[in-house]
């Protein structure tokens, strides 16, 4: 196979979206395409399992089914539903962040990169997943399985490396299948050790040795009062 041709982009992202199909992970979530759900599952899962979140999941948005819903939900309400996750603190916080969309957003989640980072508690990952998955704009979707198996794949330790490689595969297929793919491979198949026997990437795979004390991943940071991006060493 060419090294780092468009082909070999195209052929990579076919065999994600193949893997996806038949093995990905089945959450209620990843069937919708919807900013507003994106945005609230994405904050349950920083803390909680997905197994937790995908109990309550039908339950949240069957009671809470807009933004405008959720801004205007009793304390009780909400208390009364997360405390089944455990975060009782959580439910003030969405509640909040969905006050702030109603009054500045006219209700709907921003579908722009620095409009979300100016939300408290949603930096780049969320941002990417909402604009991605929610808002179904390409955007590269980088936690710590996926730069691991891109780390493998083609020898690179930045996210800012990560979301170009992201980017050219998106150019070959559907950006949400194949975000979903990377995300999954780098949890269930590209883990330490790797299972290179079940991954459908293994002979176009160089192998790299993981480089951890090269990785750079971007924080949000504030700065006179201004979001900004930085690259920095992953915990
Ligand atoms: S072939 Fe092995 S090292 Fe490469 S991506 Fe797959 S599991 Fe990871």
């Amino acid at each position: 196979m060419p090294s780092h041709s468009e082909d070999m982009y195209k052929e990579i992202a076919r065999r994600l979206q193949d893997w996806c199909t038949a093995s990905c992970r089945k959450y209620p979530w990843r069937e919708r395409r919807d900013p507003y759900v994106i945005l609230v599952t994405e904050l349950l899962l920083q803390r909680t399992g997905a197994e937790t979140v995908a109990k309550i999941f039908e339950e949240i948005f069957s009671k809470y089914r807009t933004i405008e819903e959720l801004a205007s939900a009793s304390s009780e309400e909400l208390r009364g539903l997360f405390s089944k996750l455990g975060l009782l603190y959580r439910a003030e916080r969405l509640r909040e962040m969905a006050k702030v969309i109603v009054e500045k957003h006219g209700g709907r989640v921003p579908c722009d990169m620095g409009e979300l980072l100016k939300m408290k508690g949603v930096g780049v990952y969320i941002a990417s997943a909402v604009l991605n998955f929610g808002c179904g704009i390409p955007t590269p979707v980088v936690d710590k399985n996926v730069l691991r198996v891109l780390n493998r794949v083609f020898g690179v330790t930045r996210e800012s490396k990560c979301r170009e490689i992201i980017s050219k595969l998106y150019r070959a297929g559907d950006s949400a299948l194949i975000a979903f793919a990377l995300i999954d491979l780098g949890a269930m198949v590209c883990v330490e050790p790797p299972r290179c026997k079940e991954c459908p990437l293994s002979d176009v795979c160089a192998k790299h040795p993981l480089r951890k004390e090269e990785w750079r991943m971007y924080r949000k940071v504030l700065r006179d009062g201004r979001v900004l991006l930085e690259e920095q060493p992953v915990d």
